[in-house]
């Protein structure tokens, strides 16, 4: 047997190892000149690594600490002592831990209905939770207009979405909110550092995970190949790169994004869309500034902070544990991304640098900022993860894992687990390679 895999981030790249594992022939189709998608590192001095695309894991993400064992990998914890910075309006600009300087009651209102809303979800099948159609007609955006009063509640409701799922309340569904925050854990987990989702980093870099995987599998890799179309003709699968070059296969597995996945030629064509009109690219750019070293510890400070204004909304301390840089993270989302992404190079670092030396005053000059703009990149689409719009799930929803023939379907966006997170990506590898491998014929298989 032999199968063609597109994509080489967690989810293809698992699938890729479960199969070679099987004795399966497999080459993996990957677009761009690096292998790991979303997850991307960037030296932040000489051998010491940041986390430009996926970073945090806590431990439910069994599956990818097993990944990670496997590999040498470890984890290292996310540095959250000292004090937090707030930019909320006129409330306390500095405080213990991270609940904000806003009125308690109402954000506990407002996380009350959230957890309300998040049991209603049928994890496994969202599309058949109690009211569906209801929840996928509305947005975010207005569930928030009709159900938080409070003016502080409805200031820091997009600043909570867009930390937790990197999305525009205006054009995300309320079932996909609610499902996202479910498969994730809930919010309590999902928010939470210690104990919780955010809980650690990969000692080095999420980007190793996918680095090593493709050098286990070897030549089996190949980057520049983006796939444009996959026909089926009898028992056999063709798969055709953006250079000509031509694959064939037994099965194929497409583990890219719903939006990428929805732009390759199809014969016979997709019974159902795998992303329409209202499925969002996402909305994401992170800014890492660095340091000589965390400075901001001299000073009590965490690194933490939440502004209510872009363009970072929130900071994190990303510093490598050893003590070769201090980073300073910051978190473009929801519908500043899109501003902030537009903005030339130079305005931006600009505008970032301006922004931190208001919440952080005492720090001296950075010696270096790295922008990652995920809204712009071609080859991702849906950042952190896809952003279901209104309909989306009821539409797309009940076919997003069904095969399509000999055409399998993976990535973190068909895994009601961990939907969004390497922890789904990584789940929905291991279950597309035990599909193929249960689909078909085996005693031809190449060793
Ligand atoms: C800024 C940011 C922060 C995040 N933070 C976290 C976090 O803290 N914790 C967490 O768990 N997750 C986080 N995530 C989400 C996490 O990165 C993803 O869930 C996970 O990496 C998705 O893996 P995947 O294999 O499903 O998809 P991808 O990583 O997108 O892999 C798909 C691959 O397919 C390739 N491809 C696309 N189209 C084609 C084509 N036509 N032909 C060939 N190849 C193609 C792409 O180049 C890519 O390599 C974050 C993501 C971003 C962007």
């Amino acid at each position: 047997m032999r199968v063609v895999v597109i994509g080489a981030g967690l989810a293809g790249l698992t699938a890729a190892a479960d199969l070679a594992a099987a004795g399966v022939e497999t080459v993996v189709l990957e677009a761009r000149e690096r292998v790991g998608g979303r997850t991307h590192g960037v030296e932040v001095a000489p051998g010491a690594w940041a986390d430009a695309g996926a970073a945090y894991l806590g431990d439910r993400h069994t599956e990818l600490h097993k990944t990670m064992a496997g590999l040498g990998l470890s984890a290292t914890p996310t540095a959250m002592y000292g004090g937090s910075r707030f930019a909320l309006g006129s409330g306390e600009k500095t405080r213990a831990g991270r609940f904000p300087p806003l009125n308690a009651v109402a954000l506990g209102e407002m996380f009350d209905l959230l957890y309300d809303l998040t049991a209603t979800v049928r994890p496994d099948a969202p599309w058949e939770t109690p009211d569906a159609a209801a929840l996928d007609s509305t947005t975010a955006a207005e569930w928030a207009a009709e159900n938080l009063r409070h003016p502080d509640a409805r200031l820091f409701f997009p600043l909570f979405l867009g930390e937790m799922m990197a999305a525009d309340p205006a054009s995300v569904s309320v079932l996909h909110m609610a499902l996202y925050l479910r498969a994730g854990g809930g919010i309590r987990y999902l928010n939470a550092f210690e104990g919780g989702a955010q809980q650690d980093r990969v000692l080095g870099g999420a980007h190793q995970i996918a680095e090593r995987l493709a050098e286990q599998l070897g030549d089996r890799v190949r980057l520049h190949r983006p796939v444009r179309a996959i026909h089926q003709d009898g028992g056999r699968v063709s798969v055709q790169a953006a250079n000509g070059e031509r694959h064939h296969g037994d099965a194929v597995i497409v583990a890219v994004p719903p939006l990428l996945a929805q732009s390759i030629d199809y014969r016979p064509g997709l019974p159902a869309p795998r992303a329409t009109a209202a499925t969002g690219r996402g909305c994401a750019v992170k800014v890492q500034i660095v340091y000589r070293e965390p400075y901001w510890h001299e000073h009590g400070l965490s690194g933490w902070s939440v502004s209510a204004t872009g363009p970072l909304l929130s900071t994190v301390d990303d510093s490598p544990p050893d003590g070769e840089a201090g980073v300073l993270t910051g978190f473009v989302t929801g519908a500043e991304a899109y501003r902030f992404a537009a903005l030339d190079p130079a305005t931006r670092e600009a505008e970032a640098l301006h922004q931190v030396a208001e919440l952080f005053p005492q720090l001296p000059p950075p010696v270096a900022v790295h922008v990652t703009d995920w809204v712009n990149e071609p080859y991702s689409k849906g950042c952190y993860a896809a952003v279901f719009g209104p309909g989306d799930w009821l539409r797309l929803g009940p076919h997003l894992s069904t095969p399509h023939g000999r055409v399998h379907w993976a990535g973190t966006e068909t895994s009601t687990e961990f939907f969004g997170l390497m922890e789904g990506a990584i789940r929905s590898g291991h279950r597309v390679a035990a599909e193929v491998l249960s689909s078909y014929e085996t005693p031809g298989r190449n060793r």
